[in-house]
């Protein structure tokens, strides 16, 4: 039998196969631009240490049509990983809000529908387009157990000072305003490998998840007990294209005398700021490149990037009340040395000590880039969030649900 991982998105869907009981994906893809004329699938089989990647550009007009190419490829004779769709026991789909009742993985009835459609509001980027992704799975494959794992679970753990805002209780109560905190299930999956790595289950960890999202968790003995991210992931970290933390005046400001909207700001805020605000683009890569150019635009964004870590590990360091690792994850975090030798520097009272040398070198896997003296390890993990929840299937599965 086989796990079929899925993320669904408002206009693409990522989708991985996993044998039962194996953590390598025996085929993976991308369908994007759905909606569009243009829509494209981008389907990768694993055989044998070999890879074989397949480009399908064809109008894919919704999620269905989507998701029953997605089927048809699994099926089609000369690439086939499945016979038929009845192969595939478990769907695992990635939900990003599961609010404050969602909080682990969760077999799909109705009921946990009607909960993931009532968070619409909180995230109504991402919902809507995880209940068309499990919508469309229950249809073309009925024989399969839905299991939904949630980004805001692992933060479930944070006390009460930590995800409430001082504003009046009301707002908590009546409309669930607080942190949720978000990329959940990496920062679990990075934070667990650190752990088994440390040989150390009461380790205090700062996990730092850098992609085109980025977000930092303070993980004790496991538990996460802070997040950057807030009531959605605007907060926090400066991103690829999203502002992070700012003063709210600075939004009345443009309101009242800018005349924004409220559509204006949310566009600005979260399409048209970060490092593409300051720079002009949002791929680390291409910052980096006029970074070491001396292109004065690009190295004050590097260092505002790398500040705002630094400040949160200061904070976190404080909240854990000691720090034993740092683990850089994702686009950036596993790939860009830049970024980590910018956060590392100057942090030598924390224990914090990078190999400079070390931080070049390109190496999969775990790394420890922890310079010799160094008393908290730095190391850098590859993120897996299709295995993470393909894991967590399993785990339901074994548990009998
Ligand atoms: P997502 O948040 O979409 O899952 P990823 O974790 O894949 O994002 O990260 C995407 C980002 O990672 C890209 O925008 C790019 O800035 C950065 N990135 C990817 N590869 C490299 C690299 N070799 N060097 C620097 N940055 C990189």
């Amino acid at each position: 039998m086989y796990i079929l991982v899925i993320n669904s998105g408002s206009s693409s869907i990522k989708y991985q196969l996993f044998l039962q009981h194996s953590d390598q994906p025996v085929c993976s893809g991308l369908i994007e631009r759905i909606g569009q004329d243009n829509g494209l699938i981008t389907h990768e089989i694993f055989r044998a240490d070999v890879a074989q990647t397949l480009k399908l550009e064809q109008s894919i007009k919704d999620h269905e049509t989507g998701m029953q190419a997605m089927a048809g490829l699994l099926t089609r004779e000369d690439i086939a990983m499945i016979d038929n769709a009845a192969q595939i026991g478990t769907i695992g789909h990635r939900v990003v809000h599961g609010g404050e009742t969602l909080t682990k993985p969760t077999v799909i009835t109705a009921e946990v529908k009607e909960k993931i459609m009532a968070l619409y509001a909180l995230a109504p980027l991402h919902n809507p387009g995880h209940i068309k992704g499990i919508e469309v799975a229950e249809k073309l494959f009925p024989a399969a157990t839905q299991i939904a794992v949630f980004d805001t679970a692992f933060h479930q753990t944070l006390p009460e000072r930590a995800f409430r805002y001082a504003i009046p209780d009301k707002f908590y109560l009546e409309d669930g305003i607080r942190v949720y905190g978000f990329h959940g299930i990496s920062h679990q999956y990075v934070a667990g490998a650190a752990i088994t790595w440390l040989k150390d289950p009461g380790a205090k960890l700062i996990t730092i998840h850098l992609g085109n999202g980025c977000s930092m968790a303070a993980v004790s003995g496991g538990r996460c007990i802070d997040t950057s991210m807030g009531l959605t992931p605007l907060d926090g970290l400066v991103m690829g294209t999203r502002s992070g933390a700012i003063d709210p005046s600075v939004l009345l400001y443009l309101q009242q005398q800018k005349g924004y909207t409220a559509e204006q700001l949310t566009g600005l805020l979260n399409k048209q700021s970060g490092m593409l605000g300051l720079t002009g683009y949002n791929d680390m890569r291409d910052i980096s490149r006029l970074y070491h150019e001396n292109d004065p635009a690009a190295k004050l964004a590097y260092e505002l990037y790398a500040y705002r870590i630094k400040k949160f590990i200061g904070a976190y360091t404080a909240a854990l009340n000691g720090l034993d690792a740092l683990v850089f994850t994702a686009g950036v975090g596993e790939n860009d040395a830049l970024t980590r030798e910018l956060v590392c520097r100057d942090m030598e009272f924390l224990g914090i000590n990078i190999d400079i040398a070390k931080n070049q070198l390109r190496e999969k896997g775990l790394r420890d880039l922890t310079a010799g003296g160094g008393r908290t390890r730095i190391l850098v993990i590859p993120t897996n969030e299709e295995l993470a929840i393909a894991r967590e299937c399993r785990r339901l599965g074994a548990e009998g649900h």
